[in-house]
């Protein structure tokens, strides 16, 4: 069925007032309603981002029950190291096709939630520390998939940037931050390719949950960027859900057995809610369904064997080599090789949780550099196992045996599924003691090691050099194994960049102190120095920058200019530059532009990407690159007039190969009519041009960025409906509720295989869990009423308690 926009005023026309509020959620766990007699077919979406999740019988939200065989590209960190907008745009297409062949109408991804701290649990599942690059490779991705007739959900919208209490917690975020930094790939992606829906977050911005957020999903997104398709909520995100349609909240996900639907209805007949509003809502419900429902005979047949290909291709060129000494890498044809590691054989190829994919095949280095080689050349050391928390002394010593008959040791490290997964952050940012333990061990009897690392975010890498050379191998996906062979061995150049810092400690980063705040509230003090902003603007050292990546030839940077010396506010921009490759083998090189501005009055990061390119260069060859910088390039967002004002002044332009390898710089005028408010000079020497060792951010400082005293973080008593189940363990009753849902949980999970990442997953889902969650989560079978009748018992209040149940028995 196709409609048309009339037929679709027609159509709202048509429903009954029970038919358009039953549009408003899902009909299961991945489907919307269907409205038969009206022709509306149901359509389904599907979890994304980094494969196709179809789950055609039980349905989850922690990845639990299987899903459809399909391809499982390199997750989003390990494609962000490709800074390959074309390359975007391929993964995303294969998606679709996927999504289109196995008649998924929307496919839940790209998620641009920049990483504020590396330990969030998710970050594998996101691209960037920085709005720009996470921005442009959501916009290919999604106009690769939306190409093919399915339509992505940009999530999570918005400052979704932790897994503890993510259901929960209240981000306190400034307003120029969150523009310029938290909202702002969500904005380069919703104006630059159009996502037919956004998905809302399930935590709160500044007080409000972002589902009923009318600034977030109608002020922001809709009218100032545009956005005209559907927003959706996170699974179980949904707040109020009458405030939530009045915000500008569509669908709500999965279906919550209809429990709003009464709500939605009563508001109607109480003047609460506007039947405007609500067709509002169902016009562009039925606008997604026309656009993307999928007819039997419109499916795209599959190619599988291509989609691995493309795998394959996206993870060699995502890998990023961090260290050559003495050029180790690529090998030598006959050099005796030993392999070390469980990874080796068993890779951590994805993360745990929403994104995991049933992967159509599987391969592992192990296997595919035997194939490369003569095969008894290859000795081979389990070295660890993953399944154990200790350090074998046995496992050692085997594992130098290995080291010393060989020439060069292959060592695969990094972090096993316990350590990073999506439900929970991670505890420390240093690998395994069992894996480092190997470093130490095979480095010191073996000098040629190179680490090859498969982890989902930074590490710590205090052992970094004992190894002469590593290799971040990322969460690559089903081809990660024959792609890090291929770079081994030379048959693929390396060319990643990485696209965050890896820091030399944790608590360097500014946001540690307030990292992930107290399960009710996070502050973020650090405003915009997250990342490489901070450390370049503190000039502290860190363990490699962003932008950071080797390669097996060289490239040198010359004939840097701008396409003017002097430009008005707003005007384009280009900076043009040759890139020769002086090396002995052809590569790409991805050059980046930061830009810096010299003597702002507003406070600024010392360096910020504004453009980027990847070229490839073949060996004598030179090639004349032009980037057209980002049009806020030289903006900031100003509170005051609630718009993006330019600095008129001189700014610095640099053409880098990573944000600390500057080749060239030269300067550019720009000229504006705005005229900045000096800052306070409380604000001046806590954000001015920082360079003391230790970032400190008083209550005071904070509270002037915010605009207001920082707000208190609410009490934990009287319990309430966003009350979590950690905090309702602190009475009897709560611990048996908890316990109760515990069990409940994994016995829902009695058909899978329930490991330990698994089942930490789930306690810690539940830990965080909104008492609201029993009743979305239950397909009706709890309503608010009894659920208003645990939290009186739970607060002590059995005669309101009482009352309540006889409601009930009524
Ligand atoms: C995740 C989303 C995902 C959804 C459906 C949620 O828990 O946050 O990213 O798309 O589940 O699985």
């Amino acid at each position: 069925m196709k409609l048309s926009s009339e037929s679709i005023k027609k159509m709202i026309h048509q429903c009954t007032l029970e038919e358009k509020v039953s549009l408003c959620s899902g009909a299961n766990f991945w489907s919307l309603v269907s409205i038969d007699r009206l022709g509306v077919p149901s359509i389904m979406l599907a979890d994304g981002p980094h494969g196709l999740r179809k789950q055609e019988n039980e349905g989850d939200h922690l990845g639990l029950n299987k899903s459809v065989v399909a391809t499982c590209f390199p997750t989003a960190v390990t494609l962000a190291s490709s800074w390959d907008r074309e390359l975007l745009h391929s993964v995303g297409e294969a998606l679709g096709r996927e999504a289109r062949h196995h008649r998924v109408s929307v496919l839940l991804g790209p998620g641009v939630n920049l990483k504020r701290h590396p330990a969030c649990g998710r970050n594998f599942e996101y691209f960037s520390e920085d709005p720009l690059l996470a921005g442009e490779l959501a916009t290919a991705y999604i106009n690769g998939v939306q190409a093919c007739g399915v339509g992505t959900s940009l999530k999570h919208f918005a400052v979704n940037n932790q897994e503890f209490h993510r259901m929960i917690t209240d981000v306190i975020v400034d307003e120029r931050t969150l523009r310029e930094f938290y909202l702002r790939p969500f904005e380069i992606a919703v104006k630059q390719s159009a996502p037919l829906t956004v998905m809302c977050a399930y935590n709160r911005v500044n007080g409000t949950y972002c589902s009923d957020s009318q600034s977030l999903l109608t002020e922001i997104l809709r009218k100032e960027w545009g956005f005209e398709g559907v927003v959706v909520s996170d699974w179980g995100a949904v707040n109020d859900r009458v405030e939530g349609i009045k915000a500008g909240l569509d669908l709500e996900m999965p279906a919550s057995g209809g429990v709003h639907d009464d709500e939605i209805l009563s508001a109607i007949h109480e003047g609460r809610l506007q039947l405007e509003e609500l067709d509002e809502v169902v016009g562009r419900l039925l606008h997604l369904i026309q656009k993307t429902a999928i007819e039997e005979q419109a499916t795209f047949a599959l190619d599988l064997e291509a989609h691995h290909q493309l795998a394959h291709r996206a993870a060699s060129e995502s890998i990023v080599l961090l260290k050559n000494e003495d050029h180790l890498l690529p090998l030598r044809p006959n050099q005796s090789i030993g392999i070390i590691g469980e990874f080796a054989k068993k890779p951590r190829y994805q993360g745990a949780g929403s994104s995991q994919v049933n992967p159509s095949r599987m391969e592992n280095a192990y296997e595919a550099m035997t194939a490369m080689v003569d095969d008894p050349a290859i000795l081979y050391a389990v070295g660890y196992e993953n399944s154990q928390d200790h350090v074998s002394a046995e496992l050692l010593t085997e594992a130098k045996k290995v080291a010393k008959q060989v020439e060069v040791v292959l060592l695969f490290v990094g972090l096993p599924d316990i350590f990073e997964s999506e439900g929970f952050d991670r505890d420390t940012l240093e690998i395994p003691i069992q894996h480092q333990k190997l470093i130490e061990a095979v480095s010191e009897v073996n000098h040629n090691t190179v680490v090859i690392l498969n982890n989902g975010s930074p590490v710590l890498m205090n052992w970094s050099e004992r190894p002469k050379a590593i290799i971040e191998a990322y969460l690559g996906g089903q081809a990660s194994g024959s792609a890090i062979a291929d770079v081994l061995f030379g048959k693929v150049n390396p060319c990643g960049k990485l696209a965050e810092t890896f820091p030399l400690q944790q608590k360097d980063f500014p946001a540690d102190t307030h990292f992930p705040g107290n399960g009710q509230q996070v502050q973020y003090r650090e405003g915009l120095y997250v990342g490489y902003r901070y450390f370049q603007t503190a000039q502290k050292e860190v363990q490699y920058p962003f932008g950071h990546g080797l390669s097996y030839t060289e490239f040198e940077y010359s004939n840097l200019t701008l396409s003017a010396t002097s430009i008005k506010e707003q005007e384009p921009l280009h900076v043009r530059i040759t890139i020769t490759n002086i090396g002995q083998r052809d590569g790409h090189e991805i050059v980046q532009i930061y830009v810096h501005s010299g003597e702002g009055v507003i406070h600024r990061p010392a360096q910020q990407l504004v453009g980027f390119s990847k070229v490839f260069v073949a060996v004598g060859e030179a090639k004349d690159i032009d980037i057209m910088l980002d049009e806020k390039a030289f903006s900031h967002y100003d509170v005051k007039s609630q718009s993006w004002q330019t600095e008129s002044g001189v700014y610095t332009i640099s053409a880098a190969a990573s944000v600390q390898d500057i080749r060239l710089q030269t300067e550019v005028i720009v000229h504006s009519d705005f005229i900045p408010e000096p800052e306070s000079k409380l604000i001046q020497e806590t954000y001015h041009r920082q360079t003391e060792k230790e970032f400190f951010v008083s209550d005071e400082a904070f509270g002037e960025l915010l605009g207001k005293s920082i707000p208190l973080s609410e009490p934990i008593h009287p319990f309430h409906r966003n009350s979590s189940l950690r905090d309702i363990r602190r009475t009897a009753l709560g611990r048996i509720v908890y316990d109760y849902v515990v069990r409940r949980s994994i016995q829902e999970f009695a058909n899978t295989e329930i490991d330990e990442v698994t089942r930490q997953m789930i306690r810690k889902s539940i830990d965080g869990l909104p008492l609201r969650g029993l009743v979305l989560f239950n397909q009706g079978k709890i309503n608010f009423t009894v659920l208003d009748t645990l939290i009186a018992f739970l607060n002590g209040k059995y005669l309101g308690g009482i009352r309540k149940l006889f409601e009930l028995i009524k």
